[in-house]
């Protein structure tokens, strides 16, 4: 039986990785469980679920939730990191919305946990110290992603065949062998909601607009960032610290029904995909249940009812930021974190009718051109350029100054 702690475990993967340890009673345990500030929904988690402990990161909502409950209440990154690292955890589920996943991930890793990864934005910030920290500690880092949970599906068939069936995916980054048998991954992309706007268009749109995404039904912060391809910029990051794969043999395509979910063309030219309906469960479960496959009732493919699987380029002019994360992926160093940075910032200033849709893309450009990069940063220089690129993007929208590329 596998015990977890899920951090954010009121969010959107929160509460899905919860209806699947709830369908599989004897394959999970629930040890920790957090939360941002919804403590309403996390009571009924705890009635439910009976952690050991919990986390709540606003103080004064882990106040009020300790009047009304009889387990240990945590509070602030130190009470996620606690909830990250007890005892009795051996896998943790990250779906921490942002950076502030980067050091509950790092703290379980090197306390020997496993992680199953929603929070793209750890790899994007801090990938290299994530992945060396994994190599060392000798634990496995699944990705909760349909494409990179699609990649190592089709990765896996390759690597498992003369080893024993566990998770040895990390070894095999160590020694990068994947370079030398795979040509070239894709990555699919449903294209958004704006995908066959004109950037006349795009001057105006909502968020409302933007928050109504034609395939998936995910938190508020990914959506915008599938809006301006942010996201599948992200997963191309992540892709290259998850698998050790060159920039230059990763490739996105726009694929609008998102049954494909990435695809991979090995070095004989064979290549191979993993379907499904869009459900964020598949992902979910894989990565908790890996190297077993689980019964789950979600809709099954009909091939013959969805009729035509299609497949565009990516429009990288009219979604600049897209071409932002492969320039800051293969620039490497502190870059990919002000890109995550800059763009945390802008997204939710926009959530928040503070700036348009196409501010977006401008201010998170200005800042990377700000920035004089470091090369191999360590942790403490990696969070320090991640507060100060917030601050200072905060501090440019707050004043109006006036977002020139
Ligand atoms: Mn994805």
């Amino acid at each position: 039986m596998k015990k977890l702690s899920i951090l954010g475990s009121t969010g959107s993967i929160g509460t899905q990785t919860l209806d699947i340890v709830k369908n599989n009673p004897d394959e999970f345990k629930i040890v920790g469980l957090t939360t941002n500030k919804n403590i309403e929904l996390l009571k009924k988690q705890i009635i439910e679920f009976k952690p050991e402990a919990v986390g709540v990161m606003d103080n004064e909502k882990a106040d009020l939730l300790k009047k009304d409950v009889d387990i240990n209440v945590y509070s602030g990154i130190d009470g996620i990191i606690k909830i990250a690292t007890l005892n009795e955890v051996d896998t943790v589920v990250n779906s921490l919305v942002g950076s502030i996943g980067v050091k509950p991930t790092i703290e379980a890793i090197k306390n020997k946990k496993n992680i199953a990864l929603a929070n793209k934005e750890t790899l994007v910030t801090a990938g290299s110290i994530v992945m060396e920290e994994v190599r060392k500690n000798n634990v496995s880092l699944m990705p909760i992603d349909s494409e990179h949970s699609a990649i190592f599906q089709c990765l896996n068939k390759e690597i498992n065949n003369d080893s024993n069936i566990n998770n040895n995916l990390n070894n095999e980054i160590k020694n990068n062998e994947y370079n030398d048998v795979v040509n070239k991954i894709t990555i699919t992309a449903s294209g958004g909601p704006f995908k066959d706007y004109l950037k006349e268009q795009l001057e105006n749109v909502t968020v409302k607009d933007a928050l109504n995404h034609p395939t998936w039904n995910m938190g508020n912060k990914i959506t915008i960032d599938s809006a301006t391809l942010m996201n599948k910029g992200f997963e191309v990051i992540e892709t290259h610290w998850l698998y050790g794969i060159d920039y230059e043999k990763i490739k996105v395509v726009i694929h609008p029904q998102s049954i494909i979910h990435s695809m991979v063309e090995f070095k004989d030219s064979s290549t191979l995909a993993q379907l499904s309906l869009p459900d964020m469960k598949l992902p979910i479960q894989y990565a908790l249940i890996y190297p077993k496959r689980l019964s789950l009732n979600i809709k099954k493919l009909n091939l013959t009812e969805i009729k035509n699987l299609s497949f565009e380029k990516p429009n990288f002019e009219l979604f600049p930021c897209l071409k932002y994360a492969y320039d800051a992926g293969k620039i490497g160093g502190t870059i990919p974190c002000v890109l995550n940075a800059a763009n945390e910032i802008v997204v939710y200033a926009f959530l928040d009718n503070k700036i348009k849709f196409l501010d977006i893309p401008k201010l998170i450009d200005k800042m990377i051109k700000q920035h004089n990069v470091i090369k191999n940063p360590d942790l403490t220089q990696i969070l320090d350029v991640d507060k100060k690129i917030k601050e200072e993007a905060q501090k440019i929208i707050e004043n109006k100054i006036e977002i020139t590329q």
